[in-house]
């Protein structure tokens, strides 16, 4: 039987959703139908997990890995992670810092939870990945969009963040490389935003899943290493796109002991743990070869420099060169908005509208170039058709 929405807590009319999951079910809706789409809407990488990492995992399975692990993670992968992120981010990271999650998503879910509640503010990026304002508003806190802008290559404006924050302020969430506009952040926002929260003591929440996926010399820092940082900063990565795990559900965060206790209890409240035979091979992942995942950014920067290149070459549309992650944001004002259902009818080429990231990506398509070379040169020539049909 229905339950009728008056059964719903009212805070469910509060909860946003992912959009790139909508868009993929209408896409198969029309394959079922016999049209042929090429999908560039979700943000998932389409190599397959490297061979040693699967082998590891498969081997964890048959020597009997199939039962509860500790809410946490379990201390090989825990430890994994902590040298990973004091090699990589300039910090000393403790095991007792890290919590593993099924994906990087709960952590987002369980910080803005533990952090976050009425009368608190949370400033969040827009455009930037939906989930975060979504839960935002879920715990009846108020979201505050930082706009970032196009004509600062994807970043947000000094001033405009300086405006945004106040007393009231809990959690700041940033996202460098970013989703949805492959933008990345530079020392002088981290700096400021370090700065700001020292002076009105709040959190920040640094979403880093796309750290490794990167174009050029570019070395990303994280706000973690800035003065007064540690003892405030949570950062989320994960296994997903770095390692091509989408499917395993593997990710973590690094955080100061206290908010990981506040995150674990939350943890021991939803999933209980993370599988251990994911957690074998996330440590597999970890410490074995990198080349596979040096292999991957290369494929994505010669796709990067083909879409772009294609979408600047249809009239009256830019795009700006992402510099990480794996999506272009091309501004296809000129056509107006919402024009990610007409391509995916007309041209049958699955995309999503940027106004799915937040009011500040009205006029712009989020297009992920996670697929082949072939499939985006095809997709080019129906978009830009499509396109031009419009006029
Ligand atoms: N953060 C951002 C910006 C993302 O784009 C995604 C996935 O699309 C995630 C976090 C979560 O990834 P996962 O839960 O697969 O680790």
């Amino acid at each position: 039987m229905a339950i009728t929405p008056m059964h719903f807590a009212e805070r469910m009319s509060r909860l946003g959703t992912e959009s790139a999951f909508d868009v993929m079910v209408r896409a198969r809706a029309l394959e079922a139908q016999g049209r042929e789409v090429i999908h560039l809407q979700l943000g998932e990488p389409d190599f397959d997990t490297p061979a040693h990492i699967i082998e590891a995992g498969v081997e964890a399975l048959r020597s009997g890995e199939t039962h509860y692990t500790p809410p946490a993670g379990i201390p090989e992968l825990r430890q994994a992670i902590a040298d990973e992120v004091s090699r990589t981010r300039g910090v000393t990271v403790e095991p007792e810092h890290v919590v593993v999650t099924p994906g990087g998503k709960p952590i987002m879910f369980f910080l803005i939870l533990a952090l976050a509640g009425e009368g608190d503010e949370v400033v969040y990026p827009d455009p930037g990945f939906p989930i975060y304002g979504s839960v935002v508003n879920f715990t009846g806190a108020k979201a505050v969009p930082l706009p970032i802008r196009e004509e600062r290559d994807f970043r947000f404006d000094l001033d405009e963040l300086r405006s945004l924050v106040n007393e009231r302020t809990k959690l700041v969430i940033i996202n460098s490389p970013a989703n949805p506009t492959g933008g990345l952040l530079t020392d002088e926002e981290l700096r400021e935003l370090a700065r700001l929260a020292v002076e009105y003591d709040f959190v920040v929440m640094s979403d880093e899943i796309y750290r490794r996926i990167v174009y050029g010399d570019f070395d990303q820092p994280s706000i973690i290493s800035y003065p007064g940082m540690q003892e405030r900063t949570v950062i989320l990565d994960g296994f997903s796109k770095t390692y091509a795990m989408t499917g395993w559900r593997l990710g973590y965060g690094v955080m100061p002991q206290d908010i990981a206790a506040a995150v674990t209890r939350l943890a021991i409240n939803c999933n209980s743990c993370t599988p251990g035979f994911t957690q074998i091979a996330g440590v597999a992942a970890l410490t074995g070869p990198q080349e596979p995942v040096e292999q991957m950014v290369a494929e994505f920067q010669r796709r990067r420099d083909v879409i772009v290149a294609g979408l600047n070459d249809i009239p009256g549309v830019t795009c700006k060169l992402p510099l990480g992650a794996f999506y272009a944001f091309p501004n296809i004002s000129h056509y107006g908005d919402n024009i990610a259902d007409y391509l995916l009818q007309e041209a049958g080429v699955a995309t999503v509208d940027g106004s799915a990231f937040g009011d500040h990506g009205k006029g712009y398509l989020r297009i992920s170039y996670a697929n082949s070379l072939d499939n985006i040169e095809k997709a080019l020539d129906r978009m830009r058709a499509a396109l031009l049909k419009m006029g």
